[in-house]
Order: C-alpha cells, then structure tokens, then sequence
C-alpha cells in the first residue's frame, strides 16, 4: 500500500447478475481525504460504495484497508474496522426516536464512555438534533434525517466515511451545511470520506478530489479544482 492512503480498490468487477456493472474499476483513497464519487444515473456509483463496505462481493480484483485485504471479512465486521455506510434513503428507524437511533450507532462499541462522548459530540454538531432528541424519527424533516443518519454512522466514530447522496432533497441550504460539516469533522478529526452525489458542484466544493464514472469504469480521477475547470469534462459527465 502507498503510504497515506487508507484504501484502495483494485481492479474490480462487480455485478449483481450475469452482467458486471463495475468493471476494472480501482482507486486509492488518501488519509483524510474527501473524495467525491460522480457520474450519470446507473454509472455505478452506489455498487461501488456497497462493495467498498462490504454488502456486495467483487468477483474480481479487491478492496484494500489500511493494508488489508478485506476478502472473506463479514459486512457487520466492517463497523468494527472503521468504516461506516450511509445509504441513500438514510435508514433513519422512525418508530425510534432521535436519541434512540443515536445510541444504535454505538451499541456494537465496547468502549461505553467513549460511546457517549461521541453521542455528545454529535449533539454538539448537529444542534438541530440536540432538540429534538425524545421526537420520532416519523416527525423529522429530511434535512433532520439526513443529519440524524450521518450522526448515527458518527457514534461509531469511523475513520471511512461512505455516503451515498447525503443532499437528495434537501434545500440547498441544508446541502451547504451538511457539506461543511463534513469539512470540519476532517480538519478535526481525520475522518476520510467518500461521497456520492448527484449535485455536482457542492460535491466538487467540498471534496479534495474527484472520481468521475460512467458505465461502470472510472474515467477521470483528479483533483477536484482540476475536473471543476475542464469544460469536456463537465459537458461530457458532469452535466454542467
Ligand atoms: P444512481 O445514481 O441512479 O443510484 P448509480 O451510479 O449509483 O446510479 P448503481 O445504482 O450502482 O448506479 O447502478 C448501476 C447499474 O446496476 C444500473 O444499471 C442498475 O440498473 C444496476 N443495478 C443496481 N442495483 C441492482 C440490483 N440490486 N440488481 C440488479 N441490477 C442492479
């Protein structure tokens, strides 16, 4: 593994059937970084954050950890290794409420006192939470449950971050919050974080760099400045 960077995939092909929808696909994702991860519908972005945490198996090629081959490691023992997933549509249990769905992201945690100083910190973090902690999930507004999912994955203070379209439908507005805020747990924290998203230009504001697919392969991997200024890059993928 190159020195600094917390993962890697290699070569990997990825399908839920007969026909691969990843196809040689590789990255390498540096220690506190923000990576964001682009492309049109059905390019392959949400496989590939699902093979990265382990809910599908590459039939090809491998996904590399801190140095690790994560081959043959079970998806509820990706939590414990520091990775943390966000699907899309959050998963937020609304029959529980705020504070319920917090301490779930820390209940697999040994270390308890740790456990409720990260519930602290994330109440901390995100303010709208702190009061709203006995409301149900059910009377959350979408921002609110977006927050809540991220804050949920926070208790188990992961070091991989892996998002999969934190702003769909959110205001703008709340989009920019979460961003920034995913700006701020890595300059405290050292969180790296992978990001899927549609909303192009807040993902490449936020993130250090850029991963650009289309029909399951990688066809640009650069720095976000970089795919922010080229205007083929931005007609041909990036829709703007
Ligand atoms: P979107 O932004 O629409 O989620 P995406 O880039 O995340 O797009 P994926 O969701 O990874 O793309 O889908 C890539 C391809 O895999 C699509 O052609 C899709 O139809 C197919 N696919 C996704 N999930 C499944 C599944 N569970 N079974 C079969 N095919 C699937």
């Amino acid at each position: 593994a190159r020195s600094g960077s917390l993962l890697e995939a290699e070569q990997l092909t990825v399908g839920y059937g007969a026909a691969p929808v990843l196809r040689d696909v590789g990255l390498t994702v540096a220690q506190g970084s923000i990576t964001a991860v682009l492309g049109a519908n059905g390019a392959g972005k949400t496989t590939l954050l699902r093979t990265l945490s382990g809910l599908l198996r590459p039939t090809a090629g491998r996904v590399v950890l801190d140095g690790q081959d994560l081959r043959g490691v079970k998806v509820e023992q990706m939590v414990r290794r520091g990775v943390a997933h966000v699907p899309e549509g959050r998963g937020v249990v609304t029959e529980l409420t705020v504070d319920e769905n917090l301490r779930l992201g820390g209940l697999w945690r040994h270390d308890r006192a740790d456990a409720k100083r990260a519930l602290d910190e994330v109440y901390e973090l995100f303010e709208p939470l702190a009061r709203r902690r006995r409301f149900p999930g059910h009377q959350l507004s979408g921002g609110e449950r977006q927050m809540l999912a991220l804050g949920r994955a926070l208790v188990g203070r992961p070091r991989l971050l892996l998002l999969d379209e934190p702003s769909l439908g959110l205001a703008p507005r709340v989009t920019a919050q979460i961003m920034g805020l995913l700006r701020t747990l890595r300059d405290r924290t050292g969180l790296t974080v992978l990001l899927v998203e549609q909303n192009v230009r807040s993902a490449l504001s936020v993130a250090d760099t850029g991963i650009v697919m289309s029909l399951g392969r990688v066809v640009a991997n650069a720095d976000a400045a970089t795919l922010r200024d080229d205007e083929d890059m931005r007609h041909a993928y990036l829709g703007f």
